[in-house]
């Protein structure tokens, strides 16, 4: 059966090195609307240019370009066994579009990685990911403020520029506003849970298996003894 997830959680809650994680180990892909635009931006194609601006503000970029996206990106091959989704949805719009471009694809588990906003303005302060390769630091175990080379490609590791502390309040204000509804619009279904991130990512890692787990009806040694590339297994 495939594995469709979504990670959900305000900036800084540890969502994109879950997800990494999570989606190495079950050998599906991780699709994070963040990097992909990053992406975009580094490289200077046209929509990089078109969104710069606003990734710089923390704003959100247009549901139609992100759907569109994202839509994209599911249609490829590897992601019909499942994928893990950092990022996306951010709005009710986007969660309905994503039902939609699901039909038929098996269930999607919604999990909700919850940390206290205090909590997060100091974390995403000591953020920092690669310069060559865009690899989170804190992806790796270790302290990522005391790193100073990326353990993925050796490249120097910086502050991501949407990190300043202005911004990541910014941030906040959005995922509240925005992101928020979206719990209302999954919360009600058997698939959605939720998980503490305001503990070690050891920790949270568990917690987020079992919370898959039991969302899928598996349990937890089931699910990691599915580990492994998904497409092989099919
Ligand atoms: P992230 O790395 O997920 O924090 O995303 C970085 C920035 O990319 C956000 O602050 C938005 O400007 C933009 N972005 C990423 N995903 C979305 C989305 N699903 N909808 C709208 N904007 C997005």
């Amino acid at each position: 059966m495939a594995l469709n997830l979504v990670m959900m959680g305000p900036p800084g809650a540890g969502k994109g090195t879950q997800a990494e994680r999570f989606a190495r180990e079950q050998g599906i892909p991780k699709i994070s609307t963040g990097d992909i635009l990053r992406e975009a931006v580094t490289a200077g194609s046209e929509m990089g240019l078109a969104v710069k601006a606003k990734l710089e503000r923390g704003e959100l970029v247009s549901d139609e370009l992100i759907i569109g996206i994202v839509q994209d990106r599911l249609s490829r091959p590897d992601a019909r066994a499942g994928f893990v989704l950092d990022g996306f949805p951010r709005t009710v719009p986007q969660a309905r579009a994503l039902d939609q471009m699901l039909d038929g694809r098996g269930p999607l588990v919604v999990v909700e990685i919850q940390v206290p906003d205090e909590e997060l303005v100091r974390r995403v302060r000591s953020r920092r990911v690669c310069v060559n390769c865009g690899t989170n630091a804190s992806a790796f175990s270790g302290d990522p403020a005391q790193a100073e080379r990326c353990r993925n490609c050796g490249g120097m590791l910086v502050p991501r520029s949407d990190d300043t502390e202005a911004v990541v309040r910014d941030r906040l204000t959005v995922y509240w506003r925005d992101t928020k509804p979206m719990v209302a619009y999954y919360h009600e279904r058997p698939t959605y849970r939720v998980v503490n991130g305001a503990q070690s990512p050891e920790l949270v890692r568990e917690e987020l298996v079992t919370a898959v787990a039991s969302a899928t009806e598996r349990s937890p040694s089931e699910l990691s003894a599915e580990s492994g590339p998904r497409g092989a297994k099919g």
